[in-house]
């Protein structure tokens, strides 16, 4: 179902109609920029949940009312959580788009329109709560309070009750894993990547029986970063469960592989969020995931030569004076020079660090380079001579790549921290 509001600018009085479709998401966040005065216009509409009373629960909007008087429209918006829709365009009557809804445009199988919806509609009523319980746990966790935590895993299930009189045996690190990732789960099984973090776990595990020693240098080495990082990562799932109702279209269609967004970025996008919103969640993960790599390097310079301390050859010639992993991690100040170590190796192959992590967006967004060309949804960064631009649905799935990152590092700071 499509619900239509004119929304008049309170700044130029120019009116554009917003079509908003119901799906499974109650609240539908919009926003984009007034066709003619170019003002920020943002807002939210919450659907009632019983729609025989009435469409809307609540509305609010930024720089632009909901107007019933008759305006001329000079453009229109779709608004859709879980799908990308047209980008902003002229309000043209015999525009068939006008009167289809976005569920009925989407040109893929009944079958894949079946597995999105089961995906959104069990994340929509299952995450909040998991994440909320998840959340209270790892507090309990890590305040060492076992009373109340024996109890809260008890009764919500993580671990079965003992019988009278036998005691309650609980490996509080494997079990906190498993409790963290609850909320996560049907990104993480939708995206295909529970197999990558199982391989993950395989190789650290293979690390554990023939290299234990140094794996234990390496924790000395790092006893820092490791606290640090663990609760930082924390964070950067904080950050994920805010923003992700937002970016559903990309969730969706890299999980599933329905659009590539390759192909339609130019003429779709996203109106549920903007550049604005998104930009410092992926500044966050950047600085985040960056100061954890001490621990992926030193790890994977293990694997390959058995030892923490020895680098890659060509590492080795290019920063000559680096010849500890202590050395990288307080020497090699510039993020974008820590990132490099990994250009000619990465053994966590299904997180391509060099591409995750981008310095020059980076730097662009925390020195303020950049320009937004909002009708377009193109973003220019600017970094000293360097310049990319990005679709803001490419810059959205950079940042979903960060999310799966989170849970690669992730894996590693708790082998590290608890196992080793
Ligand atoms: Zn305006």
């Amino acid at each position: 179902m499509n619900f239509n509001l004119h929304l008049k600018c309170e700044v130029c009085s120019n009116t554009i109609r917003l079509k908003v479709y119901a799906g499974y998401e109650p609240k539908n966040s919009f926003s984009y920029s007034c066709p003619e005065c170019k003002i920020r216009i943002t807002g939210h509409l919450i659907w009632n949940d019983n729609l025989e009373e009435s469409f809307i629960k609540e509305f609010s909007c930024i720089n632009a009312k909901n107007t019933v008087e008759f305006e001329k429209e000079s453009h229109v918006l779709q608004v859709a959580t879980e799908f990308y829709t047209d980008k902003i365009k002229k309000f043209d009557p015999n525009d068939p788009t006008l009167y289809l809804s976005p569920f009925m445009m989407e040109s893929i199988s009944f079958e894949l329109k079946r597995r999105k919806q089961r995906f959104v509609s069990n994340v929509t009523e299952n995450f909040s709560n998991d994440y909320k319980v998840s959340n209270r746990l790892w507090q309990l966790y890590k305040m060492e309070n076992y009373k109340y935590l024996n109890r809260q895993l008890l009764s919500n299930k993580f671990v079965e009750p003992v019988l009278l009189g036998e005691i309650l045996k609980i490996d509080y690190s494997d079990k906190l894993l498993e409790v963290l990732y609850k909320p996560f789960l049907p990104f993480l099984i939708e995206s295909k990547k529970i197999p990558e973090l199982i391989n993950i776990r395989n190789q650290l595990s293979y690390l554990k029986k023939n290299h234990s020693a140094e794996l234990h240098q390496l924790k000395i080495d790092l006893e820092e970063l490791l606290n640090y990082s663990e609760a930082e990562l924390i964070l950067l799932l904080d950050n994920f469960s805010k923003y992700y109702s937002y970016i559903w279209p990309i969730i969706l269609s890299t999980s599933l592989n329905t659009e590539d967004i390759d192909e339609i970025k130019e003429k779709k996008g996203i109106l549920t969020t903007d550049f604005q919103d998104l930009k410092n969640y992926y500044v966050e993960a950047f600085e985040v995931l960056a100061s954890a790599l001490p621990i992926l390097l030193g790890i994977q310079n293990i694997k390959f030569r058995k030892s923490r301390n020895i680098f890659h050859e060509s590492n080795v010639k290019k920063f000559k004076n680096i010849n500890s992993i202590i050395d990288y991690h307080h020497n090699v100040r510039k993020k974008g020079y820590k990132i490099q170590f990994f250009e000619e190796e990465n053994m966590f192959s299904s997180y391509d660090i060099t591409k995750v992590l981008n310095n020059e967006i980076r730097n662009s967004i925390g020195h303020y380079s950049y320009n937004v060309e909002s009708d377009q949804q193109l973003i220019h960064f600017i970094d000293g001579k360097k310049t990319c631009n990005l679709y803001l649905i490419e810059f959205a799935d950079l940042l979903l790549q960060t999310f799966y990152a989170t849970f690669f590092t992730f894996e590693v700071v708790f082998f590290l921290k608890n196992n080793v």
